[in-house]
């Protein structure tokens, strides 16, 4: 029986998942709460769910898979797919406070993402009446007619971190629904209410019952299950390194696909011939947004020596003017951070920045004056004075932080970028077109812009080079990891 869900309030209520077109309470009957990041204030609370409910949500899925959906022709999909997207721009507004609300992030930040998020459902729409295989001129025999077909993959288990829940879950069921795959999303135990509010947009718009499920849980006990289930045919994972390459060693019982959008350490370049105006605010913004938590932030700041003090001072006034507060409020630049936890990992790397001899020109703290006590707000931080070598101009901090790290020759600054387990996206400063694509060619990373950053399209590929992860979403390449491809010989002798 379909139980229906309370209205997404935001005021503490509770909330279900989303099992088999159904509103769920866990087996177990166990909750979690989820907090406001930039007032600790509980803003609902979800199932608790574990390895039952995971079960429960395969079977929808399969179900699904095998049943009704398996039957609709691709242009029904797009229809779904166009419908969607009218629904969720008829409901950005409330998209972007449950997004402020649980995560933090600032709602005119929020509120600009809608081109991006309405584009890529719109993009996969297209691309669902454009799948397609290929007849292939038999190589061996004139007897045989040899085609390719693309047929979906099956049930795809889903999980996504905290720092953008409405992008991450579009990332992954907008490609399901255009292949013809079901999915089961895990949202991160610390951001699950958007993707519940898609859940309700979705089945408003009339996705088949047991198509999306959303179960709502802790890594452990949610996600492992799902990553290692004999019945799901591929994982696509959002989040950090560690766990992707758990997921991997789950994923062995059955073999089943993988794909991974990992950590990074990115690396932006200043030459010295760069347009400063555009890029100062451009290279701080890359790690500030979203205070830093965003995987592809430029966080080590290759600026050439001859500008190198001009462009920090410049960064650092900029850090300095940025407006930091609780996201609702439309003039908020910087958020709070999702939570204590990672406040305090934060606050580790800036103590660590210090303590490892690098210069603080901006930043550095906690903020904690009036009501940014009640959240997790650190200031945005420039590091100069950074050594390749020191912990922050190597590992992740996912905060406001950037080294800025003077280089002389562009071999050299290859061969620093480059020098990181990581090679998810890179930066590049400069009016010189040779430069810009040589830099372009050399640097080993996913995505490279060029006077500019942030610029994701749904119709380009992204994902990781290295322990970045691997697989790609938007562009072609996205649908090709949701479809199996078949090989077929028809003698015709
Ligand atoms: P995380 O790896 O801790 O958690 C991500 C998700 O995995 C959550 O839903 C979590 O519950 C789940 N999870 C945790 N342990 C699990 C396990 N053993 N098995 C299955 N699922 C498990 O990451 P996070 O802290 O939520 O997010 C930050 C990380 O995500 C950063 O490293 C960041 O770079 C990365 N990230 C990458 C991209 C990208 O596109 N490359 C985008 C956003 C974030």
């Amino acid at each position: 029986m379909t139980i229906a869900q309370p209205r997404h309030l935001l005021d503490g209520s509770h909330r279900r998942m989303f099992i088999g077109g159904a509103w769920v309470e866990a087996a177990s009957g166990q909750i979690m709460e989820t907090r406001n990041p930039a007032t600790g204030v509980v803003i609902a609370t979800v199932p608790r769910a574990g390895k039952k409910d995971i079960e429960r949500a395969v079977a929808a899925a399969r179900n699904a898979f095998d049943g009704p959906w398996s039957r609709f022709k691709p242009h029904e999909r797009q229809k779904l797919l166009l419908k969607i997207a009218d629904l969720f721009e008829r409901h950005w507004e409330e998209i972007c406070v449950s997004d402020t609300t649980d995560m933090g992030l600032p709602i005119a930040r929020a509120r600009g993402n809608a081109n991006r998020v309405l584009g890529m459902l719109r993009y996969y729409a297209g691309m669902a009446t454009a799948l397609h295989g290929q007849t292939v001129e038999n190589s061996l025999s004139g007897d045989i007619v040899s085609y390719t077909r693309k047929e979906p993959v099956g049930v795809v288990g889903a999980i996504i971190p905290w720092n953008a829940p409405t992008a991450a879950s579009v990332w992954k069921i907008g490609p399901a629904l255009a292949t013809g795959c079901t999915v089961v999303l895990k949202p991160s135990e610390e951001a699950p209410l958007t993707p519940l509010l898609i859940a309700e947009l979705m089945a408003e718009a009339g996705v088949p019952d047991g198509v999306v499920n959303i179960v709502t849980g802790t890594g452990a006990e949610a996600g492992a299950p799902l990553a290692e289930h004999m019945g799901v045919d591929k994982i696509v994972f959002t989040g950090s390194t560690a766990t992707g390459q758990s997921i991997v060693r789950a994923s062995a019982g059955n073999l089943k696909r993988v794909s991974l959008e990992l950590g990074g350490k990115s690396p932006v370049i200043v030459c010295a011939d760069a347009d400063l105006e555009r890029a100062v605010p451009v290279a701080a913004m890359s790690v500030f947004a979203n205070s830093g938590q965003i995987c592809i932030a430029g966080s080590r700041l290759f600026v050439a020596r001859s500008i190198h003090d001009e462009f920090v001072a410049r960064l650092a006034a900029y850090a300095g003017a940025l407006r930091i507060g609780n996201g609702i409020d439309p003039e908020t630049e910087i958020g709070p951070l999702i939570s204590p936890r990672q406040l305090q990992r934060v606050e580790g790397y800036l103590r660590a920045g210090s303590e490892e001899g690098a210069r603080l020109v901006a930043g550095g703290t906690r903020l904690s004056d009036g009501a940014l006590a009640a959240g997790n707000f650190v200031a945005p931080t420039v590091f100069a004075g950074v050594s390749d070598t020191m912990r922050i101009a190597r590992e992740e901090i996912f905060g406001p932080v950037i080294s800025a790290l003077p280089f002389d020759t562009l071999d050299e600054v290859v061969r620093r970028a480059n020098d990181t387990p990581y090679g998810l996206a890179a930066g590049v400063f400069t009016r010189d077109l040779a430069t810009a694509h040589q830099l372009s060619r050399r640097l080993q990373a996913g995505s490279v812009w060029v006077n500019t950053y942030h610029a994701i399209d749904p119709a380009m590929p992204f994902g990781g080079y290295k322990m970045s992860g691997y697989g790609r979403e938007g562009g072609a390449e996205h649908l090709d990891e949701y479809l199996n491809t078949k090989g077929v010989f028809i003698r015709i002798d």
